[in-house]
Formats: structure tokens, sequence, C-alpha cells
């Protein structure tokens, strides 16, 4: 309830915002919301996902969330991360200092990983199904412009 973490929803470079998947996009105006990744040979022809354009959420009031239960994925998951080395948290997030003065782990059952689990599933049907000549493109919020991910 810190509201950190909706807070900063560019943070870094600010090229990208909140994820949001095409089921989710209905939480935030039309306006706020743009496209984030898609798959195309010479330009993006196949939205994958959005995303939120804000730095600080706008259904952040008095640092609660007043979309909870219908939250996207993306805020259900935090501050779960689900890289390469596997799960592991976001630094600097208060529950989860919270979370290791009671507990070493976090319980696989627990909604955080579940919510990530759900979206690397998702992120890995995307990376794989591509047509030939396909690549991925991700959309730079800075730039206003899309641009090839691995070219
Ligand atoms: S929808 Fe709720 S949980 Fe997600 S960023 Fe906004 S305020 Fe935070």
């Amino acid at each position: 309830m810190c509201g950190r973490c909706c807070s900063n929803l560019r943070a870094g470079t600010g090229e990208s915002g909140l994820t949001l998947f095409p089921d989710e996009i209905h939480l935030f105006p039309e306006e706020k919301v743009r496209p984030h990744l898609a798959k195309g040979v010479d330009e993006p022809t196949t939205i994958f996902t959005y995303q939120y354009t804000d730095n600080v959420c706008m259904h952040l009031v008095d640092n609660m969330c007043q979309v909870y239960d219908d939250r996207a994925l993306m805020c259900r998951k935090f501050p779960v991360k689900l890289g390469a080395n596997g799960l592991t948290f976001s630094p600097g997030c208060k529950a989860v200092l919270n979370l290791l003065r009671t507990s070493k782990t976090l319980s696989d059952d627990a909604e955080e990983v579940q919510a990530a689990l759900v979206i690397a599933e998702r992120l890995m049907l995307f990376h794989r199904g591509f047509a030939d000549g396909e690549v991925d493109w991700r959309f730079n919020l800075v730039s206003d412009a899309w641009e090839k991910m691995n070219p």
C-alpha cells in the first residue's frame, strides 16, 4: 500500500509503460493506451500487448488501487519477476522486505507467482509463433514510434 510500484510505471528510460494484454485494455481510457509488442515482416501487423502511458496510475487513489479486483496481470504479479534466473523479487519493494521478515520464500500458489507464470506462458507463445520473415516489434513511448526488437 505504499503506491510506489503504481507511481513509477515508466521507470528507467520511460520508453515503456504498464504492459496490458488485449483483454485488459478496457481498464484504461483509449487515449491512455498505446500498442507495446507486435509481430510483422516489414512493419508491425499483429499486436500482442499494449501499454498504459502514464507514469502514475490513474487508478491509484490515496495509495490504494481502485480497481484492485480487476487489475491487470502485470499488477497482480508484482513484486515477483520471472526471468532467466527464475523467480526473483523487484528491488526496493517494501512488501518484499515485510515478506522476507516472516518467510524466506513465496509459495508456488501465491497469486503473484501464478500471475507471473501466466505472463511467461503468454510471452512464450508470442516469441515462438513467428511466420516466415516475421520479427518482433516494440512501440517506444519516448520516440512515439515502432522499433525492431532484434534487428
Ligand atoms: S491498476 Fe491498480 S495495481 Fe495496477 S498500476 Fe494501477 S493502481 Fe496499481
